[in-house]
C-alpha cells in the first residue's frame, strides 16, 4: 500500500508559540501551511510559561538596557546582532499579541504591568497573572485557527527529507492509529522546543524530549552550543516542578537551615534577583555544604510569606496552587521549598537571524527553517534571562514565516521536488524494528537511568570526572537501547512506541550535551566546571559547533562569536 503524500506551501513541525506565531504569518499572506504536532497545541510547553515576556515598553527603559542585560547575562556568548534584532522587535511583538486579544495584566493608568525579572536592570517583563504562555498560546491558537491554518495534531514527526542539504519535507506518523504519511513542502521548519528532560529534577512537560535536535543532527548536520543547559533556581523540592521567577521578582526571598539570607554572600547588589545561573549555583552550593532544608536535606526556603494575602492571590495564583498541591505548603502562611531544577535549553539548531538552518558560519541548508527553543540564533548565549525566551518564541517565529514568505518568492524555491515513497523507510524501519524486537531492556528503566545520570554528572557542576563517567554511561545506555523490548504491539495509541522514539532522541542529544561539556574547559553562564571555575575568553568566547557521525561519535568545532557594542567585562551582580 502507497503512502500518502500531502502537499503545502510550507509545513511547521511543533505548534508552541514560535510555531503558531510563524503558520499565522503565513497563512496571512496566502501561504498554504500545515502545522503538525505530536500534542494538541494548547498542550504545548509554551502554555506553562508563567512570568511574562520582556519588551521596553516604557520611556525610562530602553532598547540598549534590554540589549545589555541580554548580553551581559549571556556571559558574552550572544551574538549581539541577533540580541539587537530580538530586543527592537520585542515591543511590537507585545503590541502584535495584545492586537490579537492577549489580555495582559494592567496598572492602575491602564498601560501593560511589568514586572522585574532576574539579571534585568528595569522591570519589563510583561505578564498575564502567572499564566503568560497560557494567555499567548490559547490568543496565537485561536487566531491562526480562524484564519484557516491547517492543523495536523497527534501525528509524530519521525524525520526531515534531505537529498544533498535540499530539504522538501517531513515524514510523520499518526499517533492514534501509526499511519504513515509523507508531507511535502519548499519550506519546512522545525518549531519543536527544548530538551531539559534529559534531566531527572526538571521543570518541562513529558513532551520536551528534544526530537527536533536529534532528527536533525541524524542527517550529519550540526548542533550548537548544545553544553549550555539552564537550571532554574526554584523547582518545588523533589519535583522539579517550576515556581516561575515572577515569585523573586514579586519580592520572594531565599534562606538556609540557618535562617541566612545567603544571597547576600553571592550577589550583594541583586540578591535574589540575580541571573539563574548565579542564584541556581548558590541554592546548589547551600546545599551541598549541609544548609539545606527538608527531610532529605536538598532544598532551600522560598519565603514570600511578606507580600501578604491579597499580593499573592492577585500575582501568583497558579504558584501558590502548585505549592499546596505537591508540597502542601501554602505560600500565603508559611515559606515553601525549591532547589535547583533543569529548565531550558540553550542550544539548538544553528540558524541566521531570519531563521534559516546552517551547516556551518557560511553555509545554508536549503529548504530547512527553525525557531523557538529548538533553535539556537543565538539571543542567550550561555545563560538565558528570564522571560526572553517567550519573547524569542514569538519575534524569531514570526520573523521566520517572513522569512519563508520572501524566501518562496526566490528562484531556487520555485522547483518542487516529488518526495519518494523510499524517504519513508527510515522512519518505517526504525518503527518495525522497535515493534519486533525482543530484547531485554526496557524504556523507562533506561530513560531513569539517562535522567539520573545526566543530573548527577552533566548538571549545576561538573567536571573532568564527572563528565568522562556520564560519556561512558551514555556509551552504555546508546548500546543497550538497540536492545530494547516493547510489550505492547498494538497500533491504537501505542505510546510505548512514541517513548520508545523520544528515548532514542534523547540519548543522541545528550551526548551533544556531554561533549560539548568536556571540551569546554572554562566556567561561563549555565555551564560550570568546578575544575575551570573561571571564564577563559582567549580560547572559548566561541560557539560550538558539534556534529555526529555515522558510527554516533560527536565532532566538534568552533565558531567566532558575533560581538557588538558590548565588550566582554567581568560579570558581576
Ligand atoms: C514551566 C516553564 C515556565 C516557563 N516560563 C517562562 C516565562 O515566564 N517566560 C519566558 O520567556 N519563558 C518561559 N519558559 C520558556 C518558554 O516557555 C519556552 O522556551 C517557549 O515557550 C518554547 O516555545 P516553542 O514554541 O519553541 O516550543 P514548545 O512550546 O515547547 O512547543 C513544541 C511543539 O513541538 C511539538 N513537537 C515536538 N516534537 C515533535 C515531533 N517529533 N513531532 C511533532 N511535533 C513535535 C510539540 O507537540 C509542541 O507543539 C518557561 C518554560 C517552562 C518549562
Amino acid at each position: 500500500m502507497s503512502i500518502p503524500i500531502y502537499h503545502y506551501d510550507a509545513i511547521i513541525v511543533g505548534a508552541g508559540l514560535a510555531g503558531l506565531a510563524a503558520a499565522r504569518e503565513l497563512e496571512g499572506h496566502g501561504k498554504h501551511v500545515a502545522v503538525i504536532s505530536k500534542l494538541h497545541p494548547l498542550r504545548s510547553h509554551s502554555g506553562a510559561a508563567q512570568g511574562g515576556i520582556n519588551a521596553a515598553l516604557k520611556p525610562e527603559d530602553s532598547i540598549e538596557s534590554h540589549m545589555f542585560d541580554t548580553i551581559k547575562g549571556s556571559d558574552y556568548l550572544a551574538d549581539q546582532d541577533a540580541v539587537k534584532l530580538m530586543c527592537e522587535g520585542a515591543p511590537e511583538t507585545v503590541r502584535w499579541a495584545e492586537s490579537m486579544g492577549a489580555a495582559f495584566s494592567r496598572n492602575e493608568d491602564g498601560t501593560i504591568a511589568q514586572r522585574p525579572f532576574g539579571g534585568q536592570s528595569f522591570p519589563r517583563a510583561c505578564f498575564a497573572k502567572d499564566r503568560t504562555g497560557l494567555t499567548l498560546l490559547q490568543t496565537m491558537f485561536e487566531q491562526s485557527h480562524r484564519d484557516g491554518v491547517e492543523y495536523w495534531d497527534e501525528w509524530y514527526v519521525a524525520d526531515i527529507i534531505q537529498e544533498n542539504k535540499n530539504v522538501y519535507g517531513v515524514v510523520a506518523y499518526n499517533l492514534k492509529t501509526l499511519e504513515p504519511a509523507i508531507f511535502n513542502a519548499r519550506a519546512v521548519m522545525l518549531a519543536t522546543g527544548g530538551y531539559a528532560r534529559a534531566f531527572k529534577i526538571n521543570s518541562n512537560a513529558h513532551a520536551n524530549t528534544g526530537d527536533g535536535l536529534s532528527i536533525y543532527a541524524r542527517h550529519g548536520l550540526p548542533l550548537k552550543d548544545m553544553e549550555f543547559v539552564q537550571f532554574h533556581p526554584t523547582g518545588l523540592a523533589g519535583t522539579g516542578i517550576l515556581i516561575s521567577e515572577a515569585a523573586r521578582g514579586e519580592g520572594g526571598r531565599l534562606f538556609n537551615s540557618e535562617g541566612e539570607r545567603f544571597m547576600e554572600k553571592y550577589a550583594p547588589e541583586k540578591m535574589e534577583l540575580a541571573p539563574r545561573d548565579l542564584v541556581s549555583r548558590s541554592i546548589t552550593k547551600e546545599i551541598l555544604e549541609g544548609r539545606g532544608v527538608g527531610p532529605n536535606k536538598d532544598a532551600v526556603y522560598l519565603d514570600l510569606t511578606h507580600l501578604g494575602k491579597e499580593k499573592i492571590l492577585s500575582r501568583l495564583p497558579e504558584l501558590r496552587d502548585l505549592a499546596i498541591t505537591f508540597l502542601g505548603l501554602d505560600m500565603i502562611h508559611e515559606p515553601i521549598m525549591i532547589a535547583a531544577t533543569a529548565h531550558y535549553s540553550m542550544g539548538g539548531i544553528p540558524v541566521d537571524n531570519d531563521g534559516r538552518a546552517k551547516l556551518n558560519q557560511d553555509h545554508r541548508i536549503h529548504g530547512l527553517y527553525a525557531a523557538g527553543e529548538c533553535a539556537c540564533v543565538s539571543v542567550h548565549g550561555a545563560n538565558r534571562l528570564g522571560a526572553n525566551s517567550l519573547l524569542e518564541a514569538m519575534f524569531f517565529g514570526r520573523h521566520v514565516g517572513q522569512t519563508i514568505i520572501s524566501d518562496l518568492k526566490k528562484k531556487d524555491f520555485l522547483i518542487h521536488k516529488e518526495p519518494d515513497q523510499k524517504d519513508a523507510d527510515r522512519m518505517l524501519e526504525e518503527i518495525n524494528r522497535l515493534l519486533t524486537s525482543n530484547g531485554d531492556e526496557k524504556v523507562p528503566t533506561l530513560r531513569a537511568e539517562l535522567q539520573e545520570s545526566m543530573t548527577a554528572n552533566a548538571g549545576v557542576f561538573r567536571t573532568e570526572e564527572s563528565l568522562q563517567k556520564q560519556k561512558k554511561k551514555l556509551k552504555e545506555l546508546r548500546e543497550r537501547f538497540k536492545h530494547i523490548r516493547i510489550d505492547d504491539k498494538s497500533k491504537i495509541y501505542n505510546t510505548d512506541l512514541q517513548e520508545a522514539i523520544e528515548l532514542g532522541h534523547m540519548l543522541d542529544y545528550s551526548m551533544f550535551i556531554v561533549e560539548g561539556a568536556i571540551a569546554r574547559k572554562e566556567s561561563r553562564g549555565a555551564h560550570f566546571r568546578d575544575d575551570y571555575p573561571k571564564r577563559d575568553d582567549e580560547n572559548f568566547l566561541k560557539h560550538t559547533y558539534a556534529h555526529m557521525d555515522e558510527n554516533g561519535e560527536i565532532h566538534m568545532e568552533y565558531k567566532d562569536v558575533n560581538l557588538g557594542i558590548f565588550e566582554p567585562q567581568e560579570r558581576t551582580y
